[in-house]
């Protein structure tokens, strides 16, 4: 079979989804020889002309991982669907808008008075904020304009595949590029790990309990063996989609949800709501109330991998703290 011509790049993220195709290890030498890379910058010296002299529909697969914040990585979200037949959202960030989306809380504006102008370390005198386009002596410089919002690389163009992760793991990684450059990959639109939630691959214990008491981890014994939603932990396995092995889980740690909603079209947060619901015993409201108080940063909690995404809107504009 020819190889697969790829292209991968990177929007609003940390770089890790990209650093976690080298943790494949050597299966990275199968990828070489399964693939050819048009266009990877991250790991070699490509530039953005390379992908622009690229002609339409050249690419067998585009990969972008980051959410979409400003007006250049709108930009190359569309050149790659338009250089890619298929085009795959790689992890958490371009799925659903990863920890990036968590500024939907707040304004674009506010996000700039705070960087440019409030930190103690910042000396702006004059207020001065970035401009799209600034004159200068030796001509104009132009930056990317700041999105109002964080955006989920499928808000913005059509996308293929979904790639779990926060970052994905090698096995997920490994999975889907197994199956996308083999003879038959999936019929699109796909979603790589597993269907079922991760309490279905949990190790841990199960007996039916209602809880009288939320915990936070490190103010809590943990018994390694039992389920730790039965122990007043907030884990989002009955909300998260499985497939990463129930890596946290295994590290005595919650799982935070980064694999993203378990069902397609499935708000990740109201589900861990609904399942949390299922198992408090507290029926007044005060003592829900009580029992409450211990959730103190409930976005961050239920939807800190999927806020852009979510059934909020996408955004939450949360009060100025005083
Ligand atoms: S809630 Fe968490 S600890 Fe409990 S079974 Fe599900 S994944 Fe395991
Ligand atoms: S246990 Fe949860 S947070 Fe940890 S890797 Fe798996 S999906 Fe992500």
């Amino acid at each position: 079979m020819a190889k697969r011509k790829l292209a991968m790049a990177w929007a609003a993220g940390c770089g890790g989804c990209e650093v976690a195709v080298l943790d494949t290890g050597e299966k990275i030498l199968s990828l070489l020889e399964l693939a050819e890379f048009e266009f990877w910058p991250v790991a070699l010296d490509f530039k953005l002309k390379d992908l622009q002299g690229l002609p339409d529909g050249y690419l067998d697969f585009g990969w972008l991982s980051g959410a979409i914040r400003t007006s250049e990585q709108e930009e190359l979200a569309h050149l790659l669907r338009r250089k890619s037949r298929k085009l795959v959202a790689f992890g958490a960030c371009a799925c659903w808008g990863g920890i990036p989306g968590l500024a939907n809380l707040t304004t674009r504006e506010r996000i700039l008075a705070r960087v440019f102008k409030e930190i103690p370390s910042v000396e702006n005198p004059g207020g001065v904020l970035p401009r799209t386009v600034s004159r200068v002596p030796e001509g104009e410089l132009y930056l990317p304009e700041f999105s109002p919002r964080v955006l989920t690389l499928d808000q913005v163009t059509a996308v293929d595949y979904l790639i779990p992760g926060c970052p994905p793991r090698p096995e997920t990684i490994w999975e889907a590029v197994s199956l996308l450059l083999g003879e038959n990959p999936p019929a699109p639109p796909h979603a790589f790990g597993s269907r079922r939630n991760l309490c279905a691959e949990c190790p841990r214990e199960k007996p039916p309990a209602a809880i009288t008491e939320l915990a936070r981890v490190q103010h809590t014994n943990l018994d390694g063996n039992r389920c730790l939603v039965e122990q007043g932990v907030i884990c989002l396995g009955p909300a998260t989609r499985g497939g990463c092995g129930a890596r946290c889980i295994k590290a005595n740690m919650p799982c935070r949800g980064c694999y993203g909603p378990a069902e397609e079209g499935e708000d990740q947060g109201a589900k861990m709501i609904g399942a949390l619901a299922a198992v408090l015993a507290a029926r007044e409201e005060a003592d829900l109330e009580k029992t409450l108080q211990h959730l103190v940063d409930p976005v961050g909690l239920f939807y800190r991998f999927c806020l852009p995404a979510s059934i909020l809107g996408g955004s939450i504009i949360m009060p100025e703290k005083k």
